[in-house]
Formats: structure tokens, sequence, C-alpha cells
């Protein structure tokens, strides 16, 4: 069965400081469905949104930052556990930190766990462990650490689901005749050199992390869907259809 990662955003998984329960909902029932083709590992954010609807902490200050994931870590889980449990699907956690992917050899400890847990067809939730992370151990941003998770975990594709739906050859907030670039076979280092800007208050990237998530995967036989995570119709005709209807697809010629 081939194997993917499958990332979502804190922009899709939160809304006016709650967590977006149909969202949520909607991107559990469609890993519901891809189990039946796929293994599936899922790279979620939402940690520090979910604690923010408990404790207005301001997130700026990183101590606030770390104590918010550990409060939302957990409401996040609980909110999975339930969902999947609708579909007879365990789900489990693991958070690493920037240590476990220096090596192959590192990656390995966290690779054998959930290998086991695929075997028995558990779904392995993945976050950054954010409250204890330092400067020197933090990936920072979930969409280089899904990467980074598909890479060394052994998947060949990873679908990024974010409220970013493709990547376009201009900015599409400024510029209403942006057109999408459905199939990419390499990035540019000037197009990895743009300013991050994401749009949500939560989000940590932007088209930036993205591209070099694309970038580090392309350079090892790699490929990454860029989809909506708030429509989730273009990725279920791409993964489950076979049918590339919209968002962007990054592989390389070679690949
Ligand atoms: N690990 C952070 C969280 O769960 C998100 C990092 C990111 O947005 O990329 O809130």
């Amino acid at each position: 069965m081939k194997r993917i990662v499958v990332k979502v955003g804190s922009a899709v998984l939160s809304e006016n400081n709650h967590i977006a329960q149909e969202r949520l909902e909607a991107l559990v029932d469609f890993i519901a469905r891809l189990k039946k083709r796929y293994e599936v590992i899922l790279v979620s954010s939402g940690a520090v949104a979910a604690g923010y609807t408990q404790l207005k902490l301001d997130k700026k200050l990183l101590s606030n930052k770390q104590a918010l994931a550990s409060i939302g870590q957990p409401i996040l889980m609980n909110k999975y556990r339930k969902l999947f449990e609708v579909h007879n699907l365990l789900s489990s956690q693991i958070l690493v930190t920037a240590a476990n992917f220096t090596t192959p050899e590192e990656a390995q400890r966290a690779k054998d766990t959930i290998e086991t847990l695929l075997v028995h067809n558990v779904i392995p939730i993945i976050n950054e462990n954010d409250a204890t992370a330092t400067e020197e151990l933090v990936v920072g941003d979930n969409d280089q650490l899904s990467a980074y998770a598909t890479h060394y975990f052994g998947a060949r594709l990873l679908v990024i689901l974010s409220d970013i739906d493709a990547y376009y050859d201009k900015d599409p907030r400024t510029y209403d005749d942006a057109k999408v670039r459905s199939r990419i076979h390499n990035i540019e280092p000037r197009e990895l050199e743009m300013e991050a800007s994401p749009n949500h208050g939560f989000a940590t990237g932007g088209i930036v992390t993205k591209l070099k998530a694309a970038d580090f995967l392309l350079k090892r036989n790699g490929a990454m869907l860029l989809a909506s995570g708030f429509d989730l119709s273009d990725a279920y005709s791409f993964l489950l259809d076979d049918e590339h209807s919209g968002g962007s697809y990054f592989k390389s010629k070679e690949a």
C-alpha cells in the first residue's frame, strides 16, 4: 500500500478563536476514505490555536506560545480521537523535534513506532513538541516538518491541505489574474527567498515554507500536492479518482 503524509495547518483547523469543528470532521472523513487505499500519517498543527480557545495568552511571547501548545495539544488529540472513533479507527500522538530528523538513524526510532502503528491500522498524528522545543531543536513550521516526515518515514507523497489552495504565478491576494501553476518540476532558489507571509494569526508558514517543503522533497525523489483544506474536492479527486482538477503538484521530471 502506498504511504502518504497529509499535513493540515492551523488556519484550516481554527476560525475566530474556535476549533473549526466542521473542517476537522471533513478532514477526518477524508482520511478515513484514504485509509482504504493508502497508509496515512497525519501531521497536524493547531495546538497553539486550540490552547488559545481556553486561555488568552499573548502568543508572541515564546513561553506563552509553549504553554498554549501544552494546553491545546491534548484538546486537539481528544477531538481527533473522538472523530476517528466514529470510523472505528484508532489515532495516536507522536511529538517530534528537529533532533528526530538530524540523521536517518535518529529518524529510525520514530519510524519504528510509526511502522507498528500502521501495521495495526492506527493513524499516527504528528506535531512538533512545541512545549519544550528550544531554539536549537525547533523545526519551526509544520510544512517543513511534514516534508521531513515524508522523507524519513518512507512516504513518497506529501499532501499539504492549507488556506493556500495552490501555487500561483503571482500573489493571488494582490492580482486578480493570478493563475495556478498546476505542475511544478523544480523550484528556483529565488522562489525560496521570498518573505514568509502567513494569512492567518495562528499560521506559521505561508507559501514560502510550502515551497521549501516541496524543494526538500523534489531533491529526494518525493512529490507534494498543495491543495485547499477548506474545500477538499481537489484533494479527493487527486488521491481517490486519480484526477488532477486543482491544486499544485510538485514532482521532478525524473521521479
Ligand atoms: N506546531 C504548531 C501548532 O501546533 C504549528 C506550527 C505551524 O503552524 O507550522 O500550533
